[in-house]
């Protein structure tokens, strides 16, 4: 089995990346929290692909968890997600513990403001971004990367980090990954390793909500209202109830202002407790290429 180092420290992966600097070798970072799956991977592979070294990160940020019981409940399984990156090719895992990212005295957070508030802001607090948005703005300030890699399935998270990466003037380039599904279209999450068989056929309504949306959207459908109770039904179809859902949402892509109706590309994400784990998921939908011919 391949075996990479693991380091825990800043000033270890300082020392550890100074050569690849010095050498002027590009450096590609995945940050994750752990619990590895394929999505995880395919990040890990595409940096592999496009950079000379590779640093994954794996920490589980306890500034971006607003639920005490979603933190403790975290999986975290440090020694098969070291292999698993080893595998695909991974130079450094930097797995630092919390007293190494928020040591005593540790005070200052980063707000990236108005693309942080609705959807995953408002449903978790404004806890939640400024969580991520202090630990990815350290992680870069750690690495250095030339490149970082994040996934799709975490749209507004993208675009936290595409604009603090801009308002603070951060020198790389954010690569943004497509989501993974299993087969049957359920998100890769960390979180579905909670889910039990039943939970498992629950959690693909959201997919499936997403799915349909877009299927409407393909057949001449424009009006929101109309297509979030499309998506709603399909939701409760799979015993998901309306109130187990934080939001389903059309929105501009970039900005995440709520649409009433879809005009070009649009952000369709979902957010719902499905027997106790919270899952996410989203889908970008772009009509010029859903729409048939002639069709308006
Ligand atoms: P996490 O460990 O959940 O913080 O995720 C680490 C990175 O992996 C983030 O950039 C996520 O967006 C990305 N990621 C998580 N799940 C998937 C997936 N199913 N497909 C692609 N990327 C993913």
């Amino acid at each position: 089995m391949t075996t990479i180092p693991v380091i825990r420290t800043v000033t270890a992966l300082r020392d550890v990346l100074r050569d690849a600097r010095r050498t002027e070798r590009t450096i590609g970072c995945v940050p994750t929290m752990g619990a590895l799956h394929a999505g995880h991977l395919a990040l890990a592979s595409q940096a592999r692909a496009e950079c000379d070294v590779v640093v994954a990160t794996i920490f589980v940020n306890p500034t971006q968890f607003n639920d005490a019981r979603d933190l403790a409940a975290y999986p975290r399984t440090e020694a098969s997600d070291a292999a698993q990156l080893a595998g695909v090719g991974v130079h450094v895992v930097f797995a630092p513990g919390p007293e190494e990212m928020y040591p005593a005295g540790f005070s200052t957070t980063v707000d990236v403001g108005q693309v942080a508030e609705p959807l995953e802001g408002a449903a978790r607090g404004a806890v939640h971004f400024r969580g991520v948005a202090t630990v990815v703005t350290k992680l870069l300030n750690i690495v250095q990367p030339d490149r970082a890699y994040f996934g799709q399935k975490d749209a507004q998270q993208v675009l936290v980090i595409k604009r603090l990466v801009r308002d603070l003037d951060i020198p790389v380039q954010v690569v943004v990954c497509p989501t993974v599904r299993e087969a049957d279209g359920l998100a890769l999450s960390s979180r579905n390793a909670r889910l039990t068989p039943e939970a498992r056929r629950s959690a693909l309504g959201l997919s499936a909500a997403l799915f349909t949306m877009r299927d409407h959207i393909a057949a001449g459908e424009r009006h929101v209202p109309t297509l979030l109770q499309h998506g709603f039904a399909v939701l409760a179809q799979h015993g998901i109830a309306a109130d187990h859902v934080d939001y389903l949402a059309i929105t501009d892509r970039d900005t995440l202002h709520p649409l009433d109706h879809i005009t070009q590309g649009a952000l369709i994400a979902v957010a719902a407790h499905v027997h106790g784990v919270r899952l996410i998921d989203n889908i970008l939908v772009d009509v010029s290429s859903l729409t048939a011919p002639g069709r308006q």
